[in-house]
């Protein structure tokens, strides 16, 4: 059994990945300053810190409550939006929030650290699939911000010994198979779970950003992974970490297309998705397709949800029983 700092945990991705942990054994202490978070998201089997990751008193109250194996650091501001109407905000806080924690996992003695990275690292992609090879050119202050903490993770790898997986995940869709967790985001900006509150009634219409790209039609291309195979690939990378710092990307390989999504949600909640179509959206590349060939090969991953409708089917699922999220569980 190993013991586990799981910042942000009581967000999405973290809260799959505390879940995925649990489920095999190991402890967990999530830190979270419940800003994006919820409370209910953090299951039971865990202990809960509240507080802001960048807290020397907040860090030093969870460091206590180990010794940890690993850190997972989830805690970030994530919406590419946001990022560009307060980019100082976005690079300071997320900068601000990797460096403290890695500063006191150092401290505490922890040497293994696993950062949420991004597709928005590659910006406009030269190529796809994307490999680990292409140049790093974010298009976003939120990109930026995740190639800086990258960068700062490979000095604490060079002056402490401190090994990393920054994993860059490509578009994370869907809820645990076991209806334990789903999406909620407060805005909602994401495709999967804005097009399924359309097609119940929850949400207003769908609005498709764009039909002009130059993709079979017209909309734009993008991996959508599972969550619960994000979270996987999180336990399978922190093996590796005993040797060596390691950068991934994470997605399934395979791209849907707006539209399809569309197409898909209506399948699978046997009802259709309002929608209309409007302009582009300011810096969404056509086409986002992750190439994880090397986190195959390195730690034998593959998805598991890897079809969109499984990953339709579990958010469906979820929304249906969460119809006002975490507010209001069902
Ligand atoms: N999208 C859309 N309407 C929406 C939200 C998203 O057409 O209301 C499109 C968006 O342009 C992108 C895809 O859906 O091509 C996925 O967007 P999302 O915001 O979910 O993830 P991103 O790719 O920005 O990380």
């Amino acid at each position: 059994m190993s013991r586990y700092l799981v910042t942000g945990g009581a967000g999405y991705v973290g809260s799959h990945t505390v879940l995925a942990l649990l489920d095999r054994g190991d402890e967990v202490v999530v830190l979270d300053d419940l800003s994006k978070g919820h409370r209910g998201a953090v299951p039971r089997g865990a202990r809960l810190v509240q507080g802001r990751c960048a807290d020397p008193v907040v860090l030093e109250q969870a460091f206590a409550l180990g010794p940890f194996d690993a850190v997972l650091h989830f805690a970030a501001l994530s919406l590419v939006g946001d990022s560009m109407r307060d980019p100082m905000r976005y690079i300071g806080d997320n900068l601000a929030g990797v460096t403290s924690v890695a500063g006191a996992a150092v401290k505490a003695g922890v040497r293994k650290f696993v950062l949420s990275s991004t597709a928005a690292l590659f910006g406009f992609p030269e190529r796809v699939p994307i490999d680990e090879e292409q140049k790093l050119e974010p298009v976003s202050a939120y990109g930026e911000s995740k190639l800086v903490c990258e960068r700062a993770l490979d000095w604490a790898d060079r002056v402490h010994g401190m090994r990393f997986a920054a994993l860059r995940y490509f578009n994370a869709a869907g809820a645990d198979p076991a209806g334990r967790a789903g999406e909620d985001h407060d805005p909602e900006t994401h495709l999967v779970p804005l097009a399924i509150g359309a097609a119940m009634g929850t949400r207003a219409p769908l609005t498709v950003f764009g039909t002009d790209y130059d993709t079979p039609d017209g909309t734009c291309i993008r991996d959508y992974v599972h969550v619960s195979d994000l979270a996987d690939a999180h336990l399978r990378v922190l093996p590796l970490l005993g040797e060596r710092s390691v950068r991934f990307n994470l997605g399934t390989g395979t791209g849907y297309s707006v539209k399809q999504v569309i197409e898909s949600v209506g399948r699978i909640g046997g009802k259709p998705v309002p929608f209309s179509t409007g302009p582009r959206r300011a810096g969404d590349p056509a086409v986002l397709v992750a190439s994880s060939a090397k986190l195959r090969e390195a730690t034998g991953w593959s998805p598991r949800y890897g079809a969109l409708d499984d990953i339709v089917r579990t958010a469906w699922a979820w929304h249906s029983a969460h119809p006002r999220g975490y507010a209001k569980a069902a």
